[in-house]
């Protein structure tokens, strides 16, 4: 669906409109900081909203406590728009199951997520779950994905041997740096902002085509609406590390 028809079908329904809103003047007198709430298939987030800015920042797995600190951290002092899942747990409870929020930005995505922890679905039940989740996902994505070519940068923590190296099959250029843990990285999805990052001392990649298999992932809905996507990976507990990561892609794509 194209933006403008997502917008107009947003203007139809108060369905994912703001539930509450405070609005509270920061030590600095110029910036407002706005606090709202949303939800996607019932999955609630927390918005707060720094000023005026285009740029869009989201934390989607509440088991990954340290990009949570970052994030809040950082929109107390960076403007734009930061939404934080409700749940402290990695799945979230859908329905009669439970799901990987970074799984169900497309159908094809949900279809497997929906599956994952359930078996044995009815038919009809199981394509009103797909068909409410391409609904809901549509109103979502006009909330989250930035105008103006802003930015939609998601903090993610990993916890095991997930790294770069897994990532590289479904990237076009790679620039893996020496020296730098390869569980540290960033994804991009556009070439003029993986150029001004590769000369940072980050591992970093781009991936900018759509994979035969689109897993559901944020990543590809941002690719195919044109957003410029930016994903900031580490260890779980690696707090200053994401931390510059995160001024250093700011920084460099302002
Ligand atoms: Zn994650």
């Amino acid at each position: 669906m194209s933006k403008p028809a997502k917008l107009s079908l947003l203007n139809k329904t108060a369905k994912l409109l703001v539930i509450l809103t405070v609005l509270f003047a920061t030590d600095r007198e110029t910036a407002t900081v706005t606090s709202t709430s949303i939800s996607f298939a019932g999955i609630p987030f927390d918005v707060i909203e720094n000023g005026v800015s285009d740029n869009r920042y989201i934390w989607l797995h509440g088991d990954e406590q340290t990009a949570k600190m970052i994030l809040e951290d950082h929109i107390k002092s960076f403007s734009g728009k930061a939404f934080f899942i409700k749940c402290d747990e990695r799945e979230v409870p859908f329905e009669s199951t439970k799901i990987d929020p970074n799984r169900i930005f497309s159908r094809e995505g949900s279809r497997a997520a929906l599956r994952k922890f359930k078996s044995g679905w009815n038919a009809r039940v199981f394509k009103t779950a797909l068909d409410n989740l391409d609904y809901e996902r549509d109103y979502f994505l006009v909330e989250l994905f930035p105008e103006n070519r802003g930015l939609l940068i998601a903090l993610h923590n990993n916890f095991r041997g997930y790294n770069i190296k897994e990532e590289l099959s479904k990237s076009r250029l790679s620039s893996i740096k020496r020296g730098q843990n390869p569980r540290d990285f960033i994804i991009c999805t556009q070439e003029s902002d993986y150029r001004k990052l590769e000369m940072g001392p980050y591992n970093l990649v781009l991936q900018d085509q759509l994979p035969t298999k689109d897993d559901g992932s944020l990543s590809w809905a941002a690719l195919r609406d044109d957003i410029r996507y930016i994903n900031i990976e580490t260890r779980l507990g690696w707090l200053s590390k994401q931390r510059k990561m995160l001024k250093f892609v700011i920084g460099m794509l302002k």
